[in-house]
C-alpha cells in the first residue's frame, strides 16, 4: 500500500476537504497513474451530497481522469511508463457475464466496479476517485488519450463524452435526422458537438438565454428556450431523437411531446427524484422513453479516437483543487462553461 492525498466529502452536508488514504501497490496487471487533471461531473456533486442515497463516506469523487503512467505491473502489455492515459467511471467488472462479453461493462450483471463509491476487490473498503494525486487501475480499464488533443480538455470525455456518445451511436444518430439535446452543461455541450459531428440537424433546448450564442458556436443549428411555452409548442411532433442531460427535476412530458411518430427520448441526466411521465404522451405517437448509462470500455476508446481524428475536446474552465466547493455551487446555478477541470498540480502535498 502507499499513501495518497486527495479531497473527500466526509458526510452529505460536509464541504470537500483534504484527505489522506491508502491505495494498493500496482499488482501484475495494474497501471499506476499520476493524475494531471480531473473533470468535475454533476454526478460527483450528487454523490458527495448523497442525493442518490447510496454514498459510502468518506467519498473521494472524480471519474474524468487523465494522467501519465508512472509504473506498470510485470504482466502489463498495453501501457508503459510515460503514456498519456485516461480512466473513466469504471475500474473493473466481472468480465464473464453476457454484458461484459458484449463490451457493455457498465451493465455488468453482478455490478461494475465504479471508480469511486464501489466496494474494493479485496472486500476491504471502497474505491476512491480522481480528486487525488494517483490512481491504480487494471490495464483493461485504462484508456489511451490521443496525442493530438489537449490533455486537460480531454478529461471530461471520460464521462461527459462517452455518456453522450454511447446513446447517439446506439440509436444510430446521423444525417437526415432531427435531434434535440436538452441542457447545455458538461454532458449537453458534448452531446451537441457529437450530434453535429455525426451529421444530424441539431436543436439545443436550454433554460438559459445566456447560452444561445454558445449553443450555436458549439454547432447547434437551432436553439429553443425551454421556458418559452409557445416556442416549445412549435416543436411538437418533429424530432427523431432527443437526449436529455438535465441534472434537476423538470417536465419530461414537454420533450416527449416534441418527438414524432416512433421517436425516442433518451434520459442521461439523473435527477434525484422520479420524473412523472404522461402515458398518453407516449402511446399517441408510439414514442419511446429510454435511459442510458455511461459507455463500455471499447466504445470509450472509440469515442476518444474519434475525438483525436476530428479535433473534438470539451470546453473547460480550470480550477484549483481548493475551489471545488465553490465550483459545485456554480454548477448548481448552471454557471459553468462547460466543464470544470481540476488542475491536480494544485492539490496540497499532505492533507
Ligand atoms: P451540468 O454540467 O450541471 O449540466 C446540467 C444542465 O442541466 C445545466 O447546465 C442546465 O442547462 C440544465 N438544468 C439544470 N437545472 C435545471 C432545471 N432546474 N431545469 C431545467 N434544466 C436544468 O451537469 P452534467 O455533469 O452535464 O450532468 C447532467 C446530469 O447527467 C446529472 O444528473 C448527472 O448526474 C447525470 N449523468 C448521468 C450519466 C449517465 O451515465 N447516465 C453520466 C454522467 C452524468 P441549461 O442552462 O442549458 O438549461
Ligand atoms: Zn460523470
Ligand atoms: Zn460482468
Amino acid at each position: 500500500m502507499f499513501t495518497c492525498t486527495g479531497y473527500a466529502a466526509t458526510a452529505a452536508d460536509a464541504r470537500l476537504a483534504p484527505f489522506t488514504f491508502e491505495r494498493r501497490d500496482p499488482g501484475p496487471t495494474d497501471v499506476q497513474i499520476d493524475i494531471h487533471y480531473c473533470g468535475v461531473c454533476h454526478s460527483d456533486l450528487h454523490q458527495a451530497r448523497n442525493e442518490w442515497r447510496n454514498t459510502v463516506f468518506p467519498c473521494v469523487p472524480g471519474h474524468e481522469i487523465v494522467g501519465i503512467v508512472r509504473a506498470v505491473g510485470a504482466e502489463v502489455t498495453k501501457y508503459s511508463a510515460g503514456d498519456r492515459v485516461g480512466v473513466g467511471c469504471m475500474v473493473d467488472s466481472c468480465r464473464e457475464c453476457p454484458s461484459c462479453k458484449a463490451g457493455l461493462e457498465q451493465y455488468c450483471e453482478p455490478g461494475a466496479r465504479f471508480t469511486y463509491n464501489s466496494p474494493e476487490a479485496d472486500g476491504k473498503g471502497h474505491t476512491f476517485g480522481g480528486y487525488s494525486r494517483q490512481i491504480v487501475v487494471d490495464q483493461d480499464f485504462v484508456l489511451r488519450v490521443p496525442d493530438s488533443i489537449d490533455f486537460a480538455a480531454a478529461a471530461p470525455l471520460l464521462c461527459a463524452g462517452v455518456t453522450t456518445w454511447s446513446p447517439l451511436r446506439r440509436w444510430k444518430v446521423g444525417p437526415g435526422q432531427k435531434v434535440g439535446i436538452v441542457g447545455l452543461g458538461g454532458l449537453g455541450h458534448m452531446g451537441v458537438k457529437f450530434a453535429v459531428a455525426l451529421g444530424a440537424e441539431v436543436t439545443l433546448f436550454t433554460t438559459s438565454e445566456s447560452k444561445v450564442a454558445d449553443g450555436k458556436r458549439l454547432g447547434a443549428h437551432r436553439v429553443v428556450i425551454s421556458r418559452d411555452s409557445a416556442a416549445m409548442a412549435a416543436e411538437a411532433d418533429s424530432f427523431d431523437f432527443i437526449l436529455d442531460a438535465v441534472s434537476a427535476n423538470h417536465d419530461i412530458n414537454a420533450y416527449l411531446a416534441c418527438l414524432k411518430l416512433d421517436g425516442t427520448l433518451v434520459q442521461v441526466g439523473a435527477p434525484e427524484d422520479p420524473l412523472p411521465v404522461s402515458v398518453f404522451g407516449l402511446l399517441m405517437k408510439r414514442r419511446s422513453f429510454a435511459g442510458s448509462l455511461i459507455g463500455g470500455i471499447g466504445e470509450t476508446q472509440e469515442m476518444l479516437d474519434f475525438c483525436g481524428e476530428h479535433g473534438i475536446t470539451c470546453d473547460v474552465e480550470m480550477i484549483r483543487m481548493d475551489e471545488i466547493n465553490e465550483a459545485y455551487e456554480r454548477m448548481l446555478k448552471s454557471d459553468v462553461k462547460y466543464r470544470f477541470v481540476i488542475d491536480m498540480a494544485t492539490l496540497p502535498e499532505a492533507a
